[in-house]
């Protein structure tokens, strides 16, 4: 695979983006203003770029909706429809190169993991929603004899998606997806770290034939552009992923303004359970370390609350910690990188703040603890494993996003239980045990919108992927994304 010197070369010869995209055309803010990005590896400002106000985001609602009301997309013929978002979804593997390389350089993740993850894994969901808009049925009622009563679903019309900048490149699509398939008109708001994954998508969108106007992304600062998106009075649908606190912020846009429907996918704390009954240590404490390590542990489900049975906990902290020698962190064009940089500096800082804060309300450092400087930036954070004893600490109750793990030792199947379910989010959880009865046992018992058995974080683009409680409500993927973006109508025929 390609060594650091060749992404280096293609960052040098890079072209940032530093518009949005309205109506097919690039658009620049009119009130001309603009913010920094930055390449957290260097600290490097990568491009200034157009900070939408509410005036420009009323233009990306126009075109969204004149779009749709023309019928050129959302009317189209399905077979057309379908053309369109696999060239779109080819189009992307085509540019997997560009696009790994914008991902890494605005939030810090190794280069290879975008390449060999997030773009592939983008472009299969583009291209397995492009293949389901011909494979849904509509009903018929069993109404009484005489009617005909069927219920059929339609596009819900101007659909705003909101997405964060961890998985930037495969949020946008888990939303634009099933919202273009069904025949909506579309507003991205990419996050104010990471907007150029999204930029190219939009190109690449107009590229493969998506009319001009049918995708508008919209540049700018959560609280500029994306509170005008949530107090927008013509916005049918808003779908957030985010944190918690912006996630309530947007509910009460909606309550301001047209009442849109509001769907949220935010924050999350998932434990991982290791029972005595799990015959393979070794793979449960592989899989403990990815999972709070992947990504620098910047991913919503990362497996934050480790629940040990107190008969193997001695013997699989060693494992768990020998494991985590696999994953220092590096420059993220490295292509040996298994772990990046942190988003930013702030960041960073936030993280190292919890990891003191850990210590100060009684918690033991087992692992990392440290920041590290690469190459003369100090934002990268070694795996981090802290005991600790009370539930009642910010390592156990807050959402740290990085490589930082808690770990608490139970003694019992139901007191894991409580412990993992005493808790404010409620987005995934993981259960390892041999023993059938008890894995799914514990497996119905757990509050969680995903539990995963015998391994950590399962998902694919067949399966619903979302949580309950404070992790929000409704699910992205799979064919139920639809729900969010259909409505349904009953037509009642009386027959005579
Ligand atoms: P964030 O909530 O700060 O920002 C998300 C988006 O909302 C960005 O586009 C941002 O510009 C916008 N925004 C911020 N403040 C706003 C405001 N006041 N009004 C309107 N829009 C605003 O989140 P983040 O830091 O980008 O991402 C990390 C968070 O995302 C974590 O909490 C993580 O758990 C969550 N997340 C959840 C999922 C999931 O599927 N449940 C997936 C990935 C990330």
């Amino acid at each position: 695979m390609h060594n650091r010197d060749y992404w280096q070369s293609l960052l040098n010869q890079q072209r940032f983006s530093t518009h949005a995209l309205i109506g097919g055309k690039p658009y620049f803010a009119k009130a001309e203003k603009t913010w920094a990005v930055v390449n957290p590896a260097t600290n490097a400002v990568l491009a200034e770029v157009t900070a939408c106000q509410a005036e420009d985001i009323d233009a990306a609602v126009e075109s969204a909706r004149q779009a749709f009301t023309s019928g050129i997309w959302s009317e189209c013929p399905l077979a057309q429809r379908k053309a369109v978002l696999r060239r779109l979804a080819d189009l992307m593997l085509e540019h997997r190169e560009e696009l790994a390389l914008l991902e890494s350089v605005s939030m810090g993740k190794p280069v290879l993991d975008a390449y060999n993850v997030d773009v592939p894994g983008a472009a299969h969901v583009i291209s397995w929603y492009a293949e389901s808009i011909d494979k849904i049925y509509d009903e018929v009622a069993p109404t009484r004899p005489g009617t005909l009563a069927t219920i059929t679903r339609e596009p819900v019309g101007v659909v705003a998606a909101i997405v964060p900048w961890n998985f930037p490149l495969d949020i946008a699509a888990w939303k634009i997806g099933p919202a273009l398939a069904a025949g909506n008109s579309v507003i991205l708001k990419p996050s104010e770290n990471s907007p150029f994954t999204a930029l190219k998508l939009a190109e690449l969108a107009l590229e493969a034939g998506l009319p001009a106007g049918v995708l508008n992304v919209v540049t700018g600062l959560g609280i500029e552009a994306g509170a005008a998106l949530g107090l927008h009075n013509d916005v049918d649908v808003l779908t957030f992923t985010g944190s918690t606190a912006v996630g309530k912020a947007f509910m009460a846009y909606s309550g301001q303004s047209n009442l849109k429907q509001v769907w949220l996918e935010c924050g999350g704390k998932s434990a991982n359970i290791i029972f005595a009954n799990c015959q393979d240590l070794d793979l449960a404490a592989e899989k403990a370390a990815f999972g709070i390590c992947f990504n620098q542990g910047e991913v919503c489900s990362a497996n934050s609350r480790l629940l040990v049975e107190r008969k193997i906990y001695p013997d699989f902290m060693a494992k768990l910690i020998t494991r985590l020698h696999d994953w220092q962190p590096d420059h993220p064009l490295n292509p040996d990188a298994k772990m990046g940089a942190m988003v930013s500096t702030a960041h960073k800082n936030k993280v190292m703040d919890f990891i003191q804060t850990a210590v100060t309300q009684g918690g033991i450092v087992r692992a990392g603890g440290e920041q590290r400087e690469i190459e003369t930036v100090a934002n990268y954070i070694l795996p981090t494993v802290i005991e600790i004893e009370s539930e009642n600490v910010n390592l156990w109750r807050d959402e740290v996003f990085g490589p930082v793990l808690a770990v608490k030792v139970f003694d019992d199947e139901s007191e894991a239980i409580e412990l993992a379910n005493n808790h404010i989010y409620a987005l995934a959880a993981s259960v390892w045990s041999d023993d059938l009865n008890q894995a799914h046992r514990v497996a119905r018992k757990l509050n969680a919108g995903t539990v995963s058995v015998n391994t950590v974080d399962a998902l694919d683009v067949t399966v619903p992927f979302g949580g309950n409680q404070q992790s929000g409500f409704g699910r992205d993927l799979s064919l139920h994304a639809f729900d969010k973006f259909t409505k349904l109508k009953t037509t009642w025929i009386e027959l005579r």
